[in-house]
């Protein structure tokens, strides 16, 4: 039975169910890729203004009664990972650390038989005082976004001047004992090219590891651009200047970083690592495992899907019950089933998404 027959309501955006989707096991597309690598956005907001990401004033934030509650959030969690096959589950935003619930959702994750994996990206501001309280509720990994360790670049880019908190959320990470620490670093112009040396330099003498993302067509601005994006090879060339690299013999797998060894620089006695992510230039589409779940409730099958599904009204429809989870579980196998074999950010006819990358959860 589909979801409309079921009486739910449905919102203008909401992508109407496949009729040939699976029923039963995990999250399939018709290409033969299975999703179990879950992206949870928590909240829209942010405490920064990352020029490639927000505009300097904000964004129209969702209101508080359209971005899922933390019991909401836990029974759309629980179906991914109890029948759908949901392995890792990565709480992003917005900033997650806006979210006075984000240690309860973990724990309740953590608590699961079947124990995904729990990592976060943040911004990193007011990590170092909630960093052990994470760590006792479950977190097992972080990155932590710095894209310069120059101050002043630091500010304009963030259009804040907080480095000195992002470092010191960085250090608590690396003192609390998490498996690995990242620092995911964007280049949204070429002359931060030069400060990528001395970012490089800076991770590598205090064991995080670097990974360098590519600029995606996400910005609520719309000012990306093709032509003049700092690109994968030309953050090669800079780093191949300065450190010896050579390629990481580990197989790459799902990740989207391509990694290299750096050569005379260890991390808790095993050979550094710098990545890159050319989400742009050479995408791994084909080996995307991710699906997720935005603040409000929708989910996306890739970050440049045009289409969602709602899984809000799904919560707030007066099931309960296994009826609930079969109707989460039956809109989570279609919105997958219909994924796109790539995100088509090469092709000429390619549209921006209308939910910059802040509202979907990177
Ligand atoms: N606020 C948190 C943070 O900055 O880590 C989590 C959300 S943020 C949207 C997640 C990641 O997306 C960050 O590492 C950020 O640098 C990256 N990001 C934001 N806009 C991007 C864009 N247009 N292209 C590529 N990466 C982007
Ligand atoms: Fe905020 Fe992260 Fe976007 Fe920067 S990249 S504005 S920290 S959501």
């Amino acid at each position: 039975m589909s979801t409309v027959a079921l009486g739910l309501p449905t919102t203008p955006s909401d992508r109407a169910e496949p009729t040939d989707a699976p029923t039963t096991g995990p999250l399939r597309d018709r290409f033969g890729r299975v999703a179990a690598d879950l992206r949870v956005s928590v909240t829209d907001r942010c405490n920064l203004r990352c020029t490639y990401c927000m505009p300097a004033e904000g964004l129209d934030w969702l209101p508080t009664d359209a971005v899922l509650t933390t019991d909401e959030l836990i029974r759309v969690m629980t179906v991914g990972v109890r029948d759908l096959g949901i392995r890792s589950i990565r709480f992003t935003g917005g900033e997650p650390l806006l979210r006075r619930d984000l240690e309860d959702l973990i724990a309740a994750m953590s608590a699961r038989p079947e124990r995904p994996e729990i990592a976060m990206t943040t911004n990193g501001l007011g990590l170092a005082r909630r960093m052990d309280g994470l760590v006792a509720a479950g977190l097992d990994r972080v990155n932590i976004s710095l894209d310069t360790v120059d101050a002043t670049r630091f500010a304009e880019i963030t259009r804040r001047d907080r480095l000195h908190d992002v470092l010191a959320g960085l250090a608590a990470a690396r003192s609390s004992g998490l498996s690995s620490v990242k620092v995911n670093a964007v280049l949204a112009d070429h002359t931060d090219l030069g400060g990528l040396p001395e970012l490089a330099r800076y991770c590598l003498d205090h064991g995080y590891q670097l990974r360098i993302i590519e600029q995606m067509p996400l910005d609520a601005d719309h000012r990306w651009d093709r032509a003049s994006m700092v690109t994968a090879d030309e953050i090669l060339a800079v780093l191949r200047d300065h450190f010896p690299l050579r390629p990481d013999p580990r197989p790459r797998g799902s990740a989207p970083a391509a990694t290299w060894l750096v050569d005379g620089f260890h991390v808790d006695g095993a050979p550094a690592r710098i990545g890159v992510i050319a989400s742009v230039t050479r995408p791994f589409c084909g080996d995307c495992d991710r699906t997720r779940l935005t603040a409000d409730g929708a989910l996306r099958n890739c970050l440049f899907a045009q289409g969602e599904t709602d899984l809000r009204n799904v919560l707030r429809s007066g099931l309960t019950g296994q009826d609930l989870d079969d109707a989460l579980a039956r809109r989570w196998r279609g919105n997958t089933w219909v994924k796109s074999a790539g995100h088509g950010v090469n092709d000429p006819g390619f549209l921006q998404p209308s939910r910059p990358m802040s509202a979907i959860g990177g």
